[in-house]
C-alpha cells in the first residue's frame, strides 16, 4: 500500500530496474545471496530497497521484520540515497533513515537504513549475526573498498549461520557492470557460487573522441572542451571529470565567469607547479613525463575536431556550473540534482564521486581528463603519497556511460586512444592492497577472528601489510606476542577509530587532560582544517582575454595594483593567525589543531570563524561531531553512573593548557605514534650536520623505523618550519610523504617534539 507521488511513478516506469523486479525478487526468494550487477543508473540503489520493503522485508506482520541495511563505501551517497527512496516511498518515506559517522536520521520507524560500510562493521562487532536486519544489500561492490571487501566476507558465513538458526538473512551485493569475479568464482567466499542477476539497462550509444595529444594541462583543456561543447552542440547536461577539489573550483570559477560574460574567454592558464613548491605533496596538476606522451603535432586542430558535428539549437544561452567533491558540505552536492535554471545548461565539475554512485541526471556530454587522486601507501616504506594517475580503462568507460542515461551522447577524453590502450590498466586495484590494515586486523581480533590469514577475503591483504598491522597492534599493546588480544586491545577496540588514536584516549586520563586528548583525537581522525596558502591565492594567472584578440597580442598580463595588494594583505593575515594557532607551543602540530578546535569552539562554531581564519569548514564541523561523540564514548566507559555530565565536561569549551598538561598531550601522541619517531641526524652522526644557514626544511632527519631513503626532512607545511632556531632533536610524525617532482625529498608530517 505505498503511495508515491506521481512523478516519481512515472519516472520509475523509465528505471530498467523496475522491469526486472520479479526476477531480482524471485532470486532473492530461492537464494541467502544475490548478486545484482546493472548499469549505472539503471535503479539499483533507488529501487531494490524498496522491492523488499514492499515484499515485507521490515514488516512486523511479516516473516521478515529485521529492517533493510544498505552500505555505501561513500557518505555522500548514503545521505543522498536515504533522501531520494525516502522521497519515492510517498506515504512510508518515514521509513527510510540512514546513519554515517558523523549523522544519524533513524527512529524506531526506520526499516530502510542506508549507511557506510563502516557504520554496518561497527554494528557488527557488538551485533556479529546482525539480528536486527532481515536483508543486507552491499551497494557499490565493485569499488573494493576495504570494508565492503571485509563486509562481504563476514556476511559470507553469518548467512549461513542465520540459515542454520532458521532465521534467514538475505545477502544482495549489488555492483555497477564491472568485474564481479573475485566474488563470484572465490570458492573460499561462497562454495556454491551465488547466482548474477544483470539489470539490462537501455544505454544510448556514446561517440568517443580521444584527443590527438595527451597534455599536462588537463584543467584547461576540460574548460575549453565544455566552452565549445556550449557553444556548439545541441542541448544537454556537461559532465567533466577532474581528480580534486583545487582543480574543480578553479575550473567552476573559470566557467562561471565565461557565463556572465561570454565574450571574453578564459586565456589559456598554465597553473604552474611554481606557486605549490611550498606544498609539493599536492601539487595536483602535473604528471610527470613518464606517465604521458607528447608527440610533435602541435598544428591548431581545431578545425578538424571530430566531435563537434552536431548544430547548436540556441536554446540554452547559460551555463549552470556545479562543483561536486566530498568535502562540499551536503546541501551543496545536492544541488545537482535539482533543476536548472531556465534556459541554462548544467555543467558539473565532479571527482569520481560522480562515476558510479551518484548518477547526474540529463548528461549528454562527458569531459573526462582520465585522471583520479589515490591514496597510495609503499608497503614496504611506509610512504603514503596522494598521487594523480590514470583511471582504470573499466573506470573511464564508466565515465563515459555516463553521457549515454537518456540519449545518445558524447565522450570527450583529454588523452589520446594510444595512452589508454597503453597506460591504463583493466581494472583498479582492490583497496586492501595499498592501506595500512592495522584498523581492520585489530577490528577483526575483537570480532573473534584469530586466524586472520583463514578469512575469506574477497582479495587477500599482501602479507606484509598483514605482518606490519600485527606488529603495529603489538607495539601499542593490544596484541601480545602470541597475537591474541590484550583488555587493553579489547578497549581500543570499542572506538571507532584508528587504533593509535584510540590507544591515545586509554591512556589521556592524566593532569586533567582528557578533553584536550579528545580534541586532539578528533581532529587528527577528521583530517588536516588547515587551508594552505596556495589555495587561497589565485593562480599566477594572465586575466582574462577577449578572445577576438589575435594570437600575438596576448601578452602576459600581470596582476592589478589593487591585486597584488589584496594577496599581500591576504598573506599578511594568514602569517598573523598562523602565528596565533602556534602561540601555544611553536614546535607541535597537534597543539595547532587543539588551539584551532578551541577557538572554533569559542566563536561558537561559527562558518565566519573559519573563514576569517582558513579553516575548512566542513572539516571543523565533523571535528565537533566527533568530539562530541568520543566524550560521550570515553563518558560510558569511564563513568557509567554519571554519562551525561561526563560527556560536558569533556566537551565543554576548552581552557589553554597549563604547561604540564602540554607536555603530557605530547606525550600521550607520542605513545600513539611510537614507531613514528624521527632524530635530527647530525645528533647521532657527525658528518650529517649542517651549517647554521640551512633552512629547518633541509635539516636532515634519521626514522627509527628505515624509510625509503637515508634521510627524512620536515615537511614545508609543518609548524616547526617557522621555527626560528634549530629543529628538536626528536621529533614524532604520522606519516612520511613524497612528491611527484624528480628531486623530490622524504618528507616528515610532523605531529610534536618529542621530551
Ligand atoms: P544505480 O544504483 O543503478 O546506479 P540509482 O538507483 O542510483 O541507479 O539511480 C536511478 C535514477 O534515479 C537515476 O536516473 C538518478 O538520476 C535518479 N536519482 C537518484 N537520486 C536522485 C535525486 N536525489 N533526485 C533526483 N533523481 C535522482
Ligand atoms: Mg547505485
Amino acid at each position: 500500500n505505498v503511495e508515491r507521488p506521481e512523478e516519481i511513478d512515472q519516472l520509475r516506469l523509465n528505471l530498467p530496474a523496475l522491469a526486472c523486479e520479479q526476477q531480482i525478487m524471485d532470486a532473492i526468494h530461492h537464494h541467502d545471496c544475490v548478486v545484482l550487477t546493472g548499469e549505472t543508473g539503471s535503479g539499483k540503489t533507488t529501487q531494490v530497497p524498496q522491492f523488499l520493503y514492499e515484499a515485507g522485508y521490515g514488516s512486523n506482520d511479516s516473516e521478515t521484520p529485521g529492517m533493510i541495511a544498505i552500505t555505501q563505501p561513500r557518505r555522500v551517497a548514503a545521505v543522498s540515497m536515504a533522501e531520494r527512496v525516502s522521497v519515492e516511498l510517498g506515504n512510508h518515506g518515514h521509513r527510510v533513515g540512514y546513519q554515517i559517522r558523523f549523522d544519524s536520521q533513524t527512529g524506531p520507524d526506520t526499516k530502510v537504513k542506508f549507511m557506510t560500510d563502516g557504520v554496518l562493521l561497527r554494528e557488527m562487532s557488538s551485533d556479529l549475526m546482525l539480528t536486527k536486519y532481515s536483508a543486507v544489500i552491499v551497494d557499490e561492490a565493485h569499488e573494493r573498498s576495504v570494508n565492503t571487501d571485509i563486509l562481504i566476507g563476514l556476511l559470507s558465513r553469518i548467512v549461513k549461520l542465520r540459515r542454520e538458526e532458521g532465521k534467514p538473512l538475505k545477502l544482495i551485493i549489488m555492483s555497477a557492470t564491472l568485474r564481479v569475479s573475485d566474488f563470484t568464482e572465490n570458492t573460499t567466499l561462497f562454495p556454491t557460487p551465488p547466482p548474477i542477476v544483470s539489470v539490462e539497462a537501455r544505454q544510448f550509444p556514446v561517440a568517443m573522441h580521444f584527443s590527438r595529444r595527451t597534455t599536462h594541462d588537463y584543467v584547461n583543456e576540460a574548460i575549453s572542451k565544455a566552452i565549445k561543447i556550449h557553444e556548439k552542440l545541441p542541448k544537454g547536461g556537461i559532465l567533466i571529470f577532474l581528480t580534486g577539489q583545487n582543480e574543480i573550483s578553479f575550473a567552476v570559477n573559470q566557467l562561471r565567469k565565461y557565463s556572465k560574460e561570454p565574450t571574453l574567454k578564459p586565456a589559456q592558464v598554465r597553473l604552474s607547479a611554481k606557486e605549490t613548491v611550498m606544498e609539493e605533496e599536492t601539487v595536483d596538476f602535473d604528471l610527470p613525463e613518464d606517465e604521458t606522451d607528447y608527440d610533435d603535432d602541435n598544428s591548431d586542430e581545431e578545425s578538424e575536431e571530430e566531435g563537434f558535428e552536431e548544430e547548436y539549437d540556441g536554446e540554452e544561452t547559460k551555463l549552470h556550473v556545479l562543483p561536486l567533491y566530498s568535502l562540499l558540505p551536503t546541501q551543496e552536492q545536492m544541488k545537482v540534482f535539482e533543476k536548472v535554471p531556465k534556459g541554462t545548461r548544467l555543467c558539473v565539475v565532479a571527482t569520481n564521486v560522480a562515476e558510479t554512485s551518484l548518477t547526474i541526471p540529463n548528461v549528454r556530454y562527458v569531459v573526462d581528463s582520465g585522471r583520479a587522486k589515490q591514496r597510495v601507501c609503499d608497503q614496504e616504506t611506509g610512504v603514503q603519497k596522494f598521487k594523480v594517475g590514470w583511471v582504470s580503462k573499466a573506470s573511464a568507460d564508466q565515465r563515459a556511460g555516463r553521457a549515454g542515461r537518456t540519449g545518445p551522447g558524447h565522450c570527450y577524453r583529454l588523452y589520446s586512444s594510444a595512452v589508454y590502450e597503453r597506460d591504463f590498466s583493466q581494472f583498479s586495484a582492490p583497496e586492501i592492497s595499498r592501506m595500512p590494515i592495522e584498523g581492520l586486523v585489530l577490528q577483526m581480533k575483537a570480532m573473534g577472528i584469530h586466524h586472520i590469514v583463514n578469512f575469506p577475503f574477497p582479495s587477500p591483504p599482501p602479507r606484509e601489510s598483514l605482518a606490519k598491522g600485527i606488529e603495529l597492534l603489538q607495539y601499542l599493546g593490544a596484541l601480545d606476542k602470541e597475537m591474541q588480544l590484550t583488555d587493553l586491545g579489547k578497549q581500543m577496540s570499542l572506538f571507532p577509530l584508528n587504533p593509535r588514536h584510540a590507544k591515545m584516549l586509554l591512556i589521556g586520563n592524566q593532569h586533567g587532560c582528557m578533553g584536550y586528548v579528545i580534541a586532539v583525537v578528533a581532529a587528527l581522525s577528521v583530517g588536516d582544517p588547515f587551508i594552505p596558502l596556495y589555495e587561497l591565492l589565485p593562480p599566477p594567472v594572465k586575466p582574462v582575454v577577449k578572445s577576438d584578440d589575435s594570437e600575438d597580442e596576448e601578452e602576459e598580463e600581470e596582476f592589478t595594483v589593487e591585486e597584488k595588494e589584496r594577496q599581500d594583505k591576504l598573506r599578511q593575515r594568514f602569517n598573523q593567525v598562523n602565528g596565533m594557532f602556534s602561540g601555544l607551543d611553536k614546535k607541535s602540530d597537534v597543539i595547532k589543531a587543539l588551539a584551532a578546535v578551541a577557538g572554533y569552539d569559542f566563536a561558537n562554531s561559527t562558518s565566519e570563524y573559519c573563514k576569517e581564519n582558513f579553516l575548512r569548514s566542513k572539516i571543523m564541523t565533523e571535528i565537533t561531531k566527533l568530539r562530541q561523540q568520543l566524550a560521550y564514548l570515553v563518558a560510558s566507559t569511564t563513568r557509567p553512573d554519571a554519562i551525561e555530565s561526563t560527556t560536558q565536561a569533556l566537551s565543554k569549551q576548552l581552557q589553554p593548557p597549563t604547561k604540564v598538561q602540554l607536555a603530557a598531550l605530547k606525550q600521550i601522541v607520542t605513545a600513539g605514534y611510537i614507531d613514528l619517531i624521527a632524530v635530527r641526524a647530525d645528533s647521532i652522526d657527525d658528518s650529517a650536520s649542517v651549517g647554521k644557514k640551512t633552512s629547518i626544511i633541509n635539516h636532515p632527519y634519521i626514522t627509527l623505523m628505515p624509510g625509503p631513503e637515508k634521510y627524512a626532512y620536515i615537511h614545508p607545511g609543518s609548524v616547526l618550519s617557522h621555527l626560528g632556531s634549530q629543529p628538536p632533536e626528536f621529533l614524532v610524525y604520522h606519516a612520511l610523504t613524497m612528491g611527484d617532482a624528480e628531486n623530490a625529498k622524504v618528507r616528515l608530517r610532523t605531529l610534536a617534539d618529542t621530551t
